[in-house]
């Protein structure tokens, strides 16, 4: 059974991730949330995303 991952912006946590083959820089993903653009996203279960958005609410 396959699991669930979505990619996960580093920086405004929202899942709006584009991917770009970006040059030498290999892959690149942008945020369309934010406009971040890097080569480092957060991979997670979506289980565990949902979980972290409904922790966060509370605060
Ligand atoms: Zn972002």
């Amino acid at each position: 059974m396959k699991k669930r991952v979505v990619q996960v912006c580093p920086v405004c946590k929202k899942t709006d991730i584009d991917l770009h083959l970006g040059g030498y820089l290999g892959i690149v993903y942008r945020c369309g949330s934010c406009g971040y653009v890097g080569s480092l996203v957060v991979e997670m279960d979506v289980e565990d995303y949902l979980a972290m958005l409904k922790h966060g609410e509370g605060q």
